[in-house]
C-alpha cells in the first residue's frame, strides 16, 4: 500500500459520486479532486471523512461499472 492511486486520466474531468459513510449525503467532485484529497468534511453532517486508497479505488471501479452499462 502507500502507492499512488492509478486514476485513469480520462476521469480527471468527470464527475464522480461518493456517499458520506455517516449520513449518505452524496458528494460529487471531479476525478482530479478525488485523486489528491485524503479527507474532507461532509457539508451535511460535518463528519470528517477519511478517503483512503481502497475508498478511492471503489469510487473509480463503481464509475467504470456504471459507464459500461450505458
Ligand atoms: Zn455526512
Amino acid at each position: 500500500m502507500g502507492k499512488l492511486v492509478p486514476i485513469p486520466v480520462e476521469l480527471n474531468n468527470v464527475d464522480l459520486k461518493f456517499e458520506c459513510p455517516r449520513c449518505k449525503h452524496p458528494i460529487v467532485r471531479k476525478g482530479s479532486w478525488f485523486k489528491v484529497i485524503a479527507n474532507f468534511r461532509c457539508q451535511n453532517c460535518s463528519e470528517n471523512v477519511r478517503l483512503g486508497y481502497p475508498d478511492k479505488l471503489a469510487i473509480f471501479e463503481r464509475h467504470k461499472r456504471l459507464a459500461q452499462r450505458l
